[in-house]
C-alpha cells in the first residue's frame, strides 16, 4: 500500500493499488482534491490540485 498525506489537512491515507502519477484523489477527510506528483516506494508525494484552470495569481 502506498500511503499519502493531506498537504493540507495532515490526515494520512492510503492509495489503492494502480493509482498513477498525475491521477487526482480526493482527501478522505477534508475533500480537497490532490494530485500524485510522485509514487514512492510506500508513499505519495502529492500536492493540491487547483480547480481554476491554470489561474495561479500574479
Ligand atoms: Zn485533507
Amino acid at each position: 500500500m502506498v500511503k499519502v498525506e493531506c498537504p493540507s489537512c495532515f490526515y494520512e491515507f492510503e492509495l489503492g493499488g494502480g493509482t498513477i502519477v498525475g491521477e487526482l484523489v480526493p482527501c478522505p477527510d477534508c475533500g480537497v482534491d490532490l494530485e500524485i506528483t510522485k509514487i514512492e516506494v510506500d508513499k505519495a508525494i502529492v500536492e493540491i490540485a487547483e480547480m481554476t484552470e491554470e489561474d495561479w495569481g500574479e
